[in-house]
This record gives C-alpha cells, structure tokens and sequence, in this order.
C-alpha cells in the first residue's frame, strides 16, 4: 500500500496561548493508512530505549514549578531559546511567591527574546497568583486543575503530568505528530487523535518515557523536511515511503 506523506501541520493558535494542529484541509484527506503491528511498535521502542536508556527534557528546569513556566513559555518557541531566557530568570525566581516579587515588568524583560513574550509574561504572572491562592504555591498533579491556569493547554499539562509527575501521558506536539504519522504509530488528522492512539498502543514499559524519545527521534533524526533515515534505527521497521538515502561521498 502507497503510504501518502503526513501533510506538514499548521499551528493554530489556542485560548490558553498554546497551539494545536490543525485538522487537514479537506482536499488534502486522505485514508489514514494502518499503523505497525504490535510487535513492531513494541520492537520500536525497545529500539529507541536502548539507543537512549534515560531520556530527558531538552528545557531546563529546577522544580515542578520551574517546568510548568518553561513549558508555558516554549510554545511556538524553540527548547534553546527558552533555556537562553530561563537561566538568569528561574536563578531570581523558582517559585511563584519569587516571581510575583519579580513583576510582569521584569519577566517580560527577562522573556523578551522568546515568540509571544507579551502574553507569555502576563500568563506567568497570573498563574503564579493562582498557584499562590489556590494550591499553596505548589503545582498540582491533576489535569483539570492544570488546565485551568493562564497559558496552560492540554499539551503543556501533558508534559507536567509526565516529566514533574512521572504519569505515562504522551503529550503530541508537532515533532510526535510527525514521526507517529510517518511510522505509522498511532496515525491520526490531529494532536488529539494522535495522543489518544499513542496512549492505547504504547505498551506498558514505555509509556512512561515515550514522550521524550519521540520528541527527540523527530527533532533531530526524523526532521520535517529531510529525515535522516540512513542513520535512523528503526528505519528497517519504519514504512514511511520517502526515506532518505545517505549522503554520497562529497565531490
Ligand atoms: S526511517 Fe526515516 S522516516 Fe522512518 S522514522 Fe526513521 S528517520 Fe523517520
């Protein structure tokens, strides 16, 4: 069966600031093709577990709080460029009592060279007023208190919930979107769709940390534009139609 290619996903702005994928333009539909058997996925990611056995977060955090403000601040931003931000601002402020302190002024500045920075200060103020007033200060670990709070969508608690709490959600962004489709792992038109099919056919041991492997399989080897396939290790189970073969010698 001809497997077509994962149409690139468009972002699309949420309330809570985040970004979804959008569903496909109905001209561009296609059939959503099977994913891999159960014995391949779970081969998948036996694979990916051994060539990365304890897998961590690109952004840097300190506490569960820490997280939350990084993960608030990264959509439509790169990990590196919040690291960049996030050093001198969580090294004045690790908790949301500090940044309160600190002012909305101070944070933006802090922010500045981060997408959205105008609105991704004003939510760090606001959800560190509610941390402080409605749960002492600290981080829930449940998802409807979580999404509630200013900038934080389904994704971001998803990642909360995972790297803070060690909860087997697999939060799809547009890396996951990508790699799940072009496997196929777990196929689907949206994040949504394509979350939910990961957290059924995930098998057990590697729920935990699928997350992280198929965050950094699609960011540095699995890339959008050119997947680097001949240096891929699970490219002998992977259907995607288009690999890419290895460079030649250079001339
Ligand atoms: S073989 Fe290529 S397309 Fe398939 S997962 Fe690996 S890098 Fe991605």
């Amino acid at each position: 069966m001809k497997q077509r290619k994962p149409a690139a996903p468009a972002n699309v702005k949420t309330k809570a600031g985040g970004s979804l994928v959008a569903p496909l333009r109905p001209s561009t539909v296609q059939p959503i093709p099977d994913p891999v058997d159960p014995a391949t996925l779970a081969e998948i990611f036996a694979r990916l577990s051994a060539a990365n056995p304890a897998p961590r977060s690109d952004l840097e955090y300190i506490n569960p709080y820490t997280l939350l403000v990084a993960v608030v601040l990264s959509a439509q931003a790169t990990d590196r460029s919040v690291n960049l931000a996030t050093r001198d601002l969580f090294a004045k402020a690790d908790h949301p009592a500090a940044m309160l302190a600190l002012g909305e002024e101070v944070v933006r500045h802090h922010i500045r060279t981060i997408g959205l920075f105008n609105t991704k200060a004003k939510n760090v103020i606001a959800l560190s007023r509610l941390l402080i007033a409605d749960h002492g200060g600290e981080v829930p670990r449940e998802r409807a208190h979580l999404e509630v709070l200013p900038g934080v969508g389904r994704k971001t608690a998803s990642v909360v919930l995972n790297v803070a709490f060690g909860e087997p959600t697999i939060a799809v962004d547009t890396h996951i979107f990508r790699v799940s489709n072009r496997i196929p792992l777990a196929p689907g038109r949206t994040t949504d769709a394509v979350q939910a099919g990961l957290e059924t056919v995930v098998p057990e041991p590697y729920r935990l940390n699928a997350h992280h492997w198929l965050i950094l399989h699609g960011r540095y080897v699995c890339k959008a534009r050119k997947p680097e396939c001949w240096r891929c290790v699970i490219a002998d189970l992977c259907r995607y139609p288009d690999k890419t073969p290895a460079p030649g010698p250079r001339s």
